[in-house]
C-alpha cells in the first residue's frame, strides 16, 4: 500500500516550499509534489528536512489520500487533477490559508488589479521605519508559510493576488485594503467579470467590526459592490472625495489629508516619493494603514517621501540627446498602461504589445490622441494594436526584439519626447518575464 501523508503539497516553488517547511515543523506528515522539475534551492531545502517530495509528475494515489491539499497559486482550479481532489472533499488552500493558522500576528493585506507590489512595499517602509517587528510577503520575496515558520513577527503586510485569495477560506485581514478592480486575468474565471470581482472581494472575508477595510472610493466597480454588500467591518475609504471629517485619506487641492479618527495630518502632493496619479493613491492606501496602526506622522510622512521607487514600474531609465526613456514593463494590463500615459506629459513613442490577455484598448484612445506620435509594437502578434490604433496614430512599426524596439523609438523620437515601454500585455511570448523585458529594454537603451 502506498504511503499516506497528512498534506500534500502541489508545486515546490517558493509558497510550496515554504508550506511544506511549516507543516514539516508542525509534525504534520509532509508530501510535495511538482509537475515540472524542481528549481535546486527548493530541491535542497526539501532534501535538508527529509521531505518526501516527486517532481515531473502529480502521484494520484497519494494525492487523494491526502487529508488537505495546499495549491500553489499558479495551479488552475478548473484542471481535472484539482476537481478530482475536489471530488474525494479533500480541502484544496492556499498557502496563505495554511500559515495563517499557525501566527497570531496581525495581517495587513493588499489586493487589487494594479498597485499592490508598490504599496506593499511603501506600507512595509512605513512599518520597519516605525521599528515594528514586521514581515513582508505573499507574492514576493520569502513566503509567509517559511516567515512563519522560522521568524517571529508582530505584523505582516502581504500582497494578495486573486488567485491566491480563491484559496482562501478561514483567513482574516485584520486590515483589507483594495486598491483597485479592472479586467484581468480573466481566462481564469471563465471570461467572467463578476467571479473576478467575487474573488477580489474574498480579501474582507471573516472581517468583524473590530477590522478594516481600506478601498479606493474613486474606483466605480468597488463602490458599486459596496452598495450590494453588507460589509462588517470599519470603511476606511480613500480617494478624490473632500470628506475630510471621516476615517481615510483624501485629496483636497494640492494635499492629501490623513485621518484615523483620532488625528489628522496633511502632506502635499510634491512630497511623496512617487509621482503619478496611482501612486498618489497607492501613497493613499498605504499612508491610512499606517495612520490606523498609531504610526506617528512624521514616520508616515517622512517614509512616504523617502521611498525609492521600484524598477519596471515608470522607471526612469536615461534621457538621450534630450529623449527620455521610461520602463514601465510591469504594466501587463490596460489599466496600469492608462496610468502610464496619463502620467507623460510630452509627445511619446509608446511601445507596447506582448501577450494580448482580450484587451479592450477602447479606454486609453484619448490619451493616445493627445500624446502618442508613434507605436512601436513589441509582440509577435500586433494585430489588436495595428487595428485598434491605425486611424488615431500616423506611424506604427513592428519590433521583434527590446534592442530593435529601442533603436527603432529613438528613431522615431525627437529632442524633448519620451520614449515609454508600457506594455499593457503579458511578456511570455519574447521574454522570459516582465522583468526580463525591462532588463533587455534598460540594456539597449544604455547601448545606444
Ligand atoms: P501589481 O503588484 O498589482 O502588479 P505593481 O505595483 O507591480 O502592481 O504595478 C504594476 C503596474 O501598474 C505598473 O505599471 C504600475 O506603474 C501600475 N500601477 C501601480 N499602481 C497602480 C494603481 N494604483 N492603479 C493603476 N496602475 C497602477
Amino acid at each position: 500500500m502506498r504511503q499516506k501523508y497528512h498534506t500534500v503539497i502541489l508545486g515546490a516553488g517558493e509558497s510550496g516550499t515554504g508550506a511544506a517547511l511549516l507543516a514539516h515543523k508542525q509534525g504534520l506528515s509532509v508530501f510535495v509534489s511538482d509537475k515540472e522539475k524542481i528549481k535546486s534551492k527548493y530541491r535542497r531545502v526539501l532534501r535538508k528536512y527529509k521531505i518526501d517530495f516527486e517532481e515531473k509528475q502529480h502521484s494520484e494515489a497519494i494525492i487523494f489520500k491526502a487529508n488537505q491539499v495546499i495549491k500553489s497559486p499558479g495551479i488552475p482550479d478548473n484542471i481535472s487533477l484539482i476537481r478530482n481532489i475536489k471530488n474525494y472533499d479533500i480541502p484544496v488552500i492556499d498557502e496563505l490559508e495554511f500559515a495563517a493558522r499557525y501566527t497570531n500576528a496581525k495581517k495587513i493585506c493588499i489586493t487589487g488589479s494594479n498597485g499592490k507590489t508598490t504599496t506593499t512595499l511603501l506600507l512595509y517602509h512605513i512599518l520597519k521605519n516605525a521599528g515594528k517587528k514586521v514581515g513582508i510577503a505573499g507574492n514576493m520575496g520569502k513566503s509567509f508559510a517559511r516567515q512563519v515558520a522560522f521568524r517571529n513577527y508582530d505584523v505582516y503586510v502581504l500582497e494578495v493576488s486573486s488567485f491566491q485569495l480563491d484559496g482562501m477560506f478561514k483567513f482574516k485581514a485584520d486590515i483589507a485594503v483594495l486598491l483597485n478592480i479592472t479586467p484581468d486575468h480573466l481566462n481564469r474565471y471563465n471570461n467572467d467579470f463578476s467571479s473576478y470581482v467575487n474573488s477580489k472581494f474574498k480579501i474582507i472575508q471573516n472581517q468583524s467590526e473590530k477590522d478594516y477595510f481600506i478601498y479606493n472610493a474613486d474606483d466605480p466597480v468597488i463602490i458599486n459592490e459596496l452598495k450590494r454588500r453588507n460589509i462588517e467591518a470599519i470603511k476606511v475609504p480613500f480617494g478624490n472625495i473632500p470628506v475630510e471629517n471621516s476615517l481615510g485619506a483624501f485629496l483636497y487641492e494640492n494635499k492629501i489629508v490623513f485621518n484615523n479618527g483620532k488625528n489628522k495630518f496633511n502632506m502635499t502632493l510634491e512630497q511623496l516619493a512617487l509621482q503619478g496619479k496611482h501612486n498618489q493613491k497607492n501613497s493613499m492606501a498605504a499612508g491610512v494603514a499606517g495612520h490606523l496602526m498609531d504610526i506617528r506622522k512624521n514616520t508616515i510622512k517622512q517614509s512616504l517621501s523617502n521611498f525609492q521607487n521600484i524598477s519596471h514600474r515608470l522607471e526612469f531609465v536615461a534621457s538621450i540627446h534630450g529623449i527620455s526613456f521610461i520602463n514601465d514593463s510591469k504594466a501587463t494590463n490596460v489599466n496600469a498602461t492608462w496610468y502610464a500615459l496619463e502620467y507623460v506629459d510630452k509627445p511619446t513613442v509608446w511601445i507596447v504589445g506582448g501577450v494580448d490577455k482580450g484587451n479592450d484598448y477602447e479606454s486609453i484612445i484619448p490619451l493616445v490622441d493627445e500624446k502618442v506620435k508613434a507605436i512601436v509594437c513589441l509582440g509577435l502578434d500586433n494585430t489588436n494594436i495595428h487595428k485598434t490604433f491605425e486611424n488615431h496614430v500616423k506611424t506604427i512599426v513592428d519590433a521583434e526584439s527590446a534592442k530593435e524596439a529601442v533603436d527603432m523609438a529613438y528613431y522615431l523620437a525627437d529632442k524633448g519626447d519620451i520614449v515609454l515601454l508600457s506594455p499593457a500585455c503579458a511578456s511570455f511570448d519574447l521574454f522570459e518575464n516582465y522583468e526580463d523585458r525591462g532588463e533587455q529594454f534598460k540594456q539597449a537603451v544604455n547601448e545606444l
